[in-house]
C-alpha cells in the first residue's frame, strides 16, 4: 500500500450492521465466497426512504443478512431505490430481488444495466466463445474448456437484473442522503463503471475503479476482443485527478481511504511496469497463454488462470495498438511479437 494513503477512522461494519461514514451516509458489508471475501455497500438515508449503492452476490448467507436488514433498518424506513456501480455479481447479483421486494427504482449505466442483464440470464451464455478465445490465445483444449465452464452457471449468482431502468450518465446529478452526487463514468474494469461525487461531503464512493490495496482486475475478454480496456482504464482514471487530493474515498473492497491521486499514481506506475515487462517477455512470437506463465510466476487455481489470460491480453493489445507488438493469426492461433 502507498504510503500516503490513509484509512478513515471507522470501524469495519459488522454483517447486518452500518457504521456512519457522514450524515445520513451509512456503510454496510456483505460476505463473498471467494479470496477476496467482502463487498462494501453504501445506504443513504433520506426523509421517504433509503438508497442502496450496490447489494451483494446472491447466495443464501447474502440473503440472509438482507433479511436482517429488512426486519431492523428498512422496517422504519423502506427501500426507495438501488443505484449499481457496475454489472459484477458482487454488486448487481441481487439488485433485481431487492428491486422487487421494495417496489425500488433500479438505477445504473446503460452499458452496466445491459451487460448486467445477459450476465444474468442463463440463456445468453455462450461456451463455444470462451473456447474459441482460450483456444485462440494459446491455452489447451482442456484449460480452454475449464475456462468455458467456468463461466457457464455466472448467472447463479445473480437473480434475474430488472428488465427496465433508470439511466445514468457521465455527469448526471442523483439526489441522495440530502446531498447532490455527480456521476463520474469509470472505463477499464467494467463496462461504464458509475461512480459518485459529493462536493459538499468531498466523498468518492469508487465503486471497483479506485481500491486501496489491489488493482482492478482488467481483462480482454471473449465479448470485446478488438477492446482496449488498459487504454479505457488508465485514461478514463485521469478524471478522478480533477478532484480534491484529500477527498475521502469509499472503495467497494477494502476500508475507505484518503489518498486519491496517490492512489491513481500506484496504478500507473503498476501499469507501466507490466507494460515494460510484457515487452521484454516477447522477443519471439508468442501466444498470451505463454506470457502470461512469464508475467504471473506465482501458484495460480484455475479460476486466477483466466484472470491472468485476461490481463495479460489487456496490456498485449494495448502495447499492439501503440505499435510496439504485431499479432499475428497463424493456424488459429494468435500470437505476438516486439517489433524492433
Ligand atoms: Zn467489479
Amino acid at each position: 500500500m502507498n504510503a500516503a494513503i490513509e484509512h478513515l477512522p471507522l470501524a469495519v461494519p459488522e454483517p447486518g450492521c452500518l457504521t456512519q461514514v457522514a450524515e445520513r451516509l451509512y456503510w454496510l458489508r456483505m460476505p463473498l465466497p471467494y479470496a477476496l471475501d467482502h463487498i462494501n455497500l453504501w445506504l443513504a438515508e433520506d426523509d421517504d426512504g433509503w438508497t442502496l449503492i450496490d447489494c451483494g452476490i446472491k447466495n443464501d448467507v447474502v440473503l440472509d443478512i438482507w433479511g436482517q436488514i429488512f426486519s431492523n433498518t428498512f422496517a422504519k424506513k423502506p427501500l426507495r431505490r438501488i443505484v449499481c456501480t457496475h454489472c459484477h455479481p458482487d454488486h448487481m447479483g441481487l439488485a433485481g430481488w431487492l428491486a422487487a421486494e421494495w417496489g425500488a427504482e433500479f438505477v445504473t449505466t446503460r452499458g452496466e444495466w445491459g451487460m448486467g442483464r445477459l450476465l444474468s440470464l442463463e440463456s445468453a451464455y455462450d461456451g463455444d466463445l470462451y473456447q474459441r478465445h482460450f483456444q485462440e490465445n494459446g491455452c489447451s483444449l482442456e484449460f480452454a474448456t475449464g475456462g468455458a465452464r467456468q463461466f457457464s452457471n455466472i448467472y447463479n449468482l445473480y437473480a434475474p437484473v430488472p428488465s427496465s431502468f433508470t439511466c445514468l450518465r457521465a455527469g448526471s446529478v442523483i439526489h441522495m442522503g440530502g446531498v447532490d452526487w455527480r456521476v463520474i463514468v469509470g472505463l477499464g474494469h467494467a463496462f461504464e463503471q458509475a461512480c459518485l461525487y459529493s462536493e459538499a461531503l468531498n466523498i468518492l464512493i469508487a465503486g471497483d475503479q479506485v481500491l486501496p490495496r489491489i488493482t482492478p482486475a482488467i481483462l480482454l475478454q471473449s465479448h470485446q476482443p478488438t477492446g482496449n480496456p488498459l487504454h479505457d482504464f488508465l485514461d478514463s482514471n485521469q478524471q478522478f485527478r480533477a478532484l480534491s487530493a484529500d477527498a475521502a474515498v469509499l472503495p467497494s473492497h477494502h476500508q475507505p481511504f484518503t489518498g486519491l491521486h496517490a492512489r491513481l499514481d500506484d496504478y500507473d506506475h503498476h501499469h507501466q511496469e507490466r507494460l515494460a515487462k510484457t515487452l521484454d517477455i516477447c522477443t519471439a512470437p508468442m501466444t498470451a497463454f505463454e506470457v502470461s506463465g512469464q508475467l504471473f510466476t506465482r501458484e495460480l487455481d484455475a479460476h486466477q488462470a483466466f484472470f491472468a489470460i485476461g490481463e495479460t491480453l489487456a496490456h498485449l493489445r494495448y502495447l499492439e495498438l501503440e505499435g510496439k507488438l504485431v499479432r499475428t493469426l497463424e493456424g488459429g492461433i494468435a500470437r505476438y511479437a516486439r517489433i524492433s
